[in-house]
């Protein structure tokens, strides 16, 4: 449970000096988990079989007819062309040599993906900007910062968290990822989410949400609720990326509720 230290501390780190904590126990939204099936394999679109609710289920989404597995890792650099069948190092190395989509043009570096490995919490955001781009590290910069104050907030301090996006090549001036770069470059964050197996995923912003999940839903509709990804079924909480934190600081009382629900499903599985 976040004791009053902890909350004064986030809210420091976050440069909020006033606000009103909401006990979430007492607000429906966020009541109960909403029992949604997913299944996000490597070489596939994730597909939502579920909507809120265990009577109100979703027929499956067809995924787009693009060929993803054939065209992701080069083989002849890897010696395996599967990413589901790879390991850290076959991983990492695919991607570094990954030519399946056109942003392997315009990149500077890859982005392949940070932090623990034998995380218990995964951070999934969107695609690599030019700070990343240039530094081949996820999340650096003004808004990394300030997702390494949050997650230190909580107790989960950067180096103990495993940090990803869903494309590993920065998408020039910054635009949305496409969606045929999101599904060829799929298997890799497929991948890493199997290999780390994590007790619990944060989806930070409207692209990583809506791709994990295979929805046009907004992160506003995302938040509050507990989703699961996979056939692992692992807990997914949605929240605001932080680098619209920065352009919108009124929302930091929001990510502090998602955070702390996090925590909270994290130290309630560990018990
Ligand atoms: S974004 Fe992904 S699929 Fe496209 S070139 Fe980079 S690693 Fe390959």
């Amino acid at each position: 449970m976040m004791d009053e230290r902890r909350r004064s501390h986030y809210l420091a780190a976050m440069g909020v000096t006033l606000w009103t904590l909401r006990d979430v126990q007492d607000r429906p939204a966020l009541a109960g988990t909403v029992a949604l099936e997913a299944t996000y394999m490597p070489g596939s679109p994730a597909r939502l079989r579920g909507e809120p609710g265990p009577d109100a289920m979703m027929p499956p989404v067809d995924p787009p007819g693009v060929p993803v597995a054939a065209e992701t890792p080069p083989p002849e650099k890897t010696g395996v062309s599967d990413p589901a069948q790879m390991d850290w190092d076959q991983l990492e190395a695919a991607v570094a040599g990954c030519r399946a989509c056109g942003l392997c043009d315009t990149r500077t570096n890859t982005v392949f993906g940070d932090g623990n490995r034998r995380a218990r919490l995964m951070v999934i955001g969107e695609a690599p900007g030019a700070d990343e781009d240039r530094a081949g590290v996820p999340f650096v910069g003004r808004a990394g910062q300030l997702l390494n104050r949050m997650l230190a907030a909580i107790g989960y301090p950067r180096e103990s968290v495993y940090i990803a996006n869903v494309l590993k090549c920065r998408p020039p001036g910054n635009r949305d990822p496409r969606p045929e770069e999101s599904l060829r470059c799929q298997g890799f964050l497929a991948r890493q989410v199997q290999l780390i197996r994590p007790g619990a995923i944060l989806a930070v912003g409207r692209i990583a949400a809506q791709h994990l999940l295979q929805t046009d839903e907004s992160v506003g509709r995302l938040r509050g609720r507990w989703l699961e990804l996979g056939p692992d079924r692992i807990p997914v909480r949605v929240t605001y990326h932080p680098a619209y934190l920065l352009r919108s600081p009124e929302q930091k009382a929001k990510v502090w509720d998602d955070l702390t629900l996090v925590r909270r499903r994290l130290d309630a599985s560990s018990g």
